[in-house]
């Protein structure tokens, strides 16, 4: 059993007209100690499908379909007071500004003894050690200074340590990591990556993280799932994917990442833009920018399916479909 498990998942917005759907029917699972790239543009519905998981999509935003399990229990109709709890000792988070998760009121050492204490039987005292010795596991320079510091005395590099302080300070066994890097200076962003790889190595805990940057999630990902309009289109191990690509999204975003030996100029953007919910045509929703779609992606939703070592949701890997595509180009 996995560790995480989410099930044809479906979080939906509802407007005065009609629902919009944010993520349709997503599957995923994490595995203990394993680490889940959830790539693909903004929009994709990567940062919904997070927030479902723990808890926080924003109202009127709500859960419509499918179910979310962690660690056999299943999580997504528990109470606001059971989401909390489990939000804070079994999973983690790590947002893009460590702003939101940090209270400007309080010091640092404050903030991670409150949630060690509220998570833990320790003593005061002994929840500041561990605060300390966490502090000084992220990298803050002088922590037993800065234990007693604001989070505005902090740099942006350094506030995100905290926050990651903060994630894995009450031992959760997954963290869900929602663009961790981009708002940061390409400098620190390899060594927040390593740093949270690194922690989630040595405790054993499981990470999902989500970007929008394929370059990240070839540094650091064991899997990648690759979303496109609310959808998961490509799935599988990070290598293969990296190694033969299948979905031509997931192409388009390989051949956006930086490599060494290869010139700036020769990197390809995916022409167009992602749907807005709104917009999200009938067919393949990528079949607008797709440089391979044919008669039936404008028609017919492609679902996912195995591939070899990877699964993709596109006709060109239906057998049927390609041998009827074939047939008609021929004639
Ligand atoms: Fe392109 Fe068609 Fe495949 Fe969609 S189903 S990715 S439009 S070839």
């Amino acid at each position: 059993m996995a560790l995480l498990e989410v099930d044809r998942l479906r979080v939906e917005f509802p407007t005065r007209r009609r629902a919009l759907v944010a993520v349709d029917d997503v599957s995923l699972t994490v595995e203990a100690g394993e680490v889940l790239g959830v790539v693909g543009e903004s929009g994709a519905g990567k940062s919904v499908t997070g927030a479902a998981i723990i808890g926080l999509i924003e109202p009127p935003g709500r859960v419509a379909g499918g179910e979310i399990r962690f660690d056999g229990r299943r999580i997504d109709h528990l109470s606001d007071e059971e989401k909390r709890r489990i939000r804070g000792k079994e999973i983690g988070s790590v947002f893009q500004d460590p702003l939101t998760s940090l209270n400007p009121l309080f010091t640092v050492g404050q903030q991670l003894v409150e949630t060690i204490l509220a998570h833990s039987d320790r003593s005061a005292d002994d929840a500041r050690r561990h605060a300390l010795r966490l502090l000084e596991d992220v990298g803050i320079p002088a922590a037993a200074h800065r234990i007693d510091s604001y989070p505005h005395e902090f740099s942006g590099g350094m506030r995100q340590r905290v926050v990651i302080a903060l994630a894995v300070c009450a031992g959760p066994r997954l963290i869900i990591a929602d663009e961790p890097t981009t708002a940061l200076d390409v400098s620190i962003q390899a060594q927040i990556i390593t740093l949270l790889k690194r922690l989630c190595r040595e405790q054993g805990t499981a990470i999902m993280l989500i970007t929008h940057d394929m370059g990240v999630i070839a540094e650091t990902a064991d899997r990648v799932a690759v979303m496109y309009a609310g959808r998961i289109v490509e799935v599988g191990q990070v290598r293969q994917i990296l190694r033969a690509p299948t979905h031509p999204y997931t192409t388009g975003l390989m051949d956006s990442i930086p490599r060494l030996g290869r010139d700036d100029a020769d990197l390809a953007q995916i022409d167009g833009a992602m749907p807005r919910l709104h917009e999200i045509p009938d067919g393949c929703a990528f079949h607008s920018r797709c440089p391979h779609a044919f008669d039936l992606c404008r028609r017919r939703r492609p679902v996912l399916r195995t591939t070899g070592e990877t699964a993709a949701a596109c006709f060109l890997f239906d057998q049927e479909r390609s041998d009827d595509r074939r047939h008609r180009n021929s004639r």
